[in-house]
């Protein structure tokens, strides 16, 4: 679905002219061999792009110039191999639009106990050197990743791994748009907000159709089409007898394909990475979208139920950063709770809409009527999701800013069949533990909605925060409610003053 080879990372080494040139000729060289080892390790999703070492003011504003308008380059990864004197830094950085991580790092990885002399000391100085450039960042009070290091290290490597990542779900975002059909589910608060702020800080648009629209699309859908279609839900799932050639509801799962065929021509046409629909707003429809929406979130698309805007870009962003990863991201609902003192957990799901790429075996595709919207029973694809460990993420408009808010879970295999549950479901235990977990999420006023991932960490998602310029909060194995509350009151502060 996405390619993350399609994307650079310019590794730009800094030093400048006072070592003279033969050091600069190794510099050069070393830079080159560590940009191609990075470029051929497994563990970097994207291209790594050797560039010429910048030794002055001008080559640095140059280079960040051109990564800014340079289309596949994703950010910049930076690495003083000598002392690259750090007021030469400011015009570039100033400037510099995509996320900058610091590698620092050095070529060699042991000292040569016994050849060491002051040639080699003034050649690799990064030790000190990466310190300049590290306080000119701090100075200008901008995000970066530091990642520390030798560059053959695995977890360095795992680290520029989650970067790139992050990085190419935040390149995702800019200009891209997101259609909302109708508009947010009547009088819920949270799952709205302020879709020109949205705008400016992250880059994405959210337009609004009427879903008359859409529907003038559903309806130009051919027979043949759907024929097509309905093969492949044949071959994907196990159908329920009912919606099998002759049974008595096959003509719902027509209609039902007629919808996912309609609704992809749709963003297909308007260049579209997400939607979100409302059950309040389906005039003309036959059905609310089920297994359209599911079958659209496996295939790349962003979305969240009931006009959930912020969540349906949230969605596609996690599908980006996780693309080629094994495991999913899917729209999720917090939804019941299990309350058992000895084994409590939540079990998440929505009236329909859960993707696919997170079921564990073939998903069953059934039809069930549905309370809620006045419209034929919807098909959908009924799983259970594979145990393992997961997160919640979910992104907030808080008024003076946006917070997204992760918490991390452990997915549980269900220890019931569930035989009357319409809706495919997963089981979790939020960390710390369900009562801090749950109370941490209300405090810090996280949605019933969230991104659910099976193949993201909370870092993946921070280093994301970070580029964005927003706020993370982290419920994890470590948190306290003592000391998440006050992170919240403090942070309160932090972007009252830092505005
Ligand atoms: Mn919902």
């Amino acid at each position: 679905m996405i390619n993350l080879k399609e994307f650079e990372v310019w590794f730009v080494t800094g030093s400048q002219h006072l070592y003279g040139e033969e050091t600069l000729r190794k510099v050069a060289e070393h830079s080159t061999t560590i940009a191609a080892s990075l470029n051929d390790a497994k563990q970097i999703p994207v291209r790594v792009v050797f560039k010429p070492t910048v030794k002055t003011t001008e080559e640095i504003y140059s280079i960040c110039m051109e990564a800014n308008t340079a289309k596949n380059c994703i950010g910049i990864v930076a690495w003083m191999h000598t002392f690259s004197p750090a007021k030469m830094w400011i015009g570039g950085l100033k400037i510099l639009q995509k996320p900058l991580c610091h590698l620092h790092t050095q070529y060699n990885r042991d000292i040569p106990w016994n050849d060491i002399d002051m040639n080699f000391m003034n050649l690799n100085q990064s030790a000190h050197g990466d310190r300049e450039f590290g306080f000119m960042v701090s100075r200008m009070r901008m995000n970066r990743k530091v990642v520390v290091g030798h560059w053959q290290d695995p977890e360095v490597l795992e680290e520029l791994n989650t970067w790139a990542r992050a990085a190419a779900g935040w390149n995702d975002w800019q200009g891209a748009k997101f259609v909302r059909f109708g508009d947010n589910m009547r009088y819920v608060a949270v799952t709205d907000g302020d879709k020109v702020e949205a705008e400016f800080k992250f880059g994405y648009a959210v337009n609004t159709h009427g879903i008359g629209d859409l529907v003038q699309v559903i309806n130009q859908t051919s027979d043949a089409a759907i024929d097509t279609l309905i093969e492949e839900y044949e071959t994907a799932y196990t159908l329920v007898p009912s919606l099998q050639k002759g049974g008595a509801q096959y003509n719902s799962l027509r209609d039902a394909a007629k919808i996912e065929i309609g609704l992809r021509t749709f963003l297909e046409a308007g260049n579209y990475k997400g939607f979100t629909d409302t059950f309040e707003d389906l005039h003309g429809m036959a059905q609310l979208p089920g297994i359209a929406a599911q079958r659209l979130m496996a295939s790349g698309y962003g979305f969240a139920g009931e006009g959930d805007w912020k969540t349906a870009a949230l969605v596609r962003a996690m599908k980006v950063m996780g693309s080629g990863l094994p495991g999913g991201n899917s729209f999720m609902e917090d939804y019941t709770y299990h309350f058992d003192p000895a084994n409590p957990m939540v079990l998440g799901s929505h009236m329909l809409e859960i993707c696919p790429s997170i079921a564990h075996g073939k998903p069953s595709c059934q039809i069930h009527p549905l309370g809620i919207g006045g419209k034929a029973d919807p098909v959908r694809l009924v799983f259970n999701a594979a145990a393992g460990p997961a997160l919640n993420a979910s992104l907030i408009d808080m008024g003076n800013r946006f917070r997204l808010l992760v918490n991390e879970v452990e997915a549980v295999a269900p220890l019931h069949d569930l035989p009357k549950l319409p809706v495919a479901r997963v089981l979790w235990k939020p960390y710390p533990d369900m009562k801090t977990g749950c109370a941490a999420w209300i405090l810090a006023g996280g949605a019933h909605h969230t991104g659910y991932s099976q193949n993201l960490t909370a870092q993946h998602l921070q280093d994301f925060a970070d580029m964005a310029g927003i706020e993370f909060t982290l419920i994890g194995k470590d948190t306290s409610l003592y000391q998440f509350k006050n992170e919240l009151r403090w942070n309160e502060v932090f972007y009252q003053i830092n505005k």
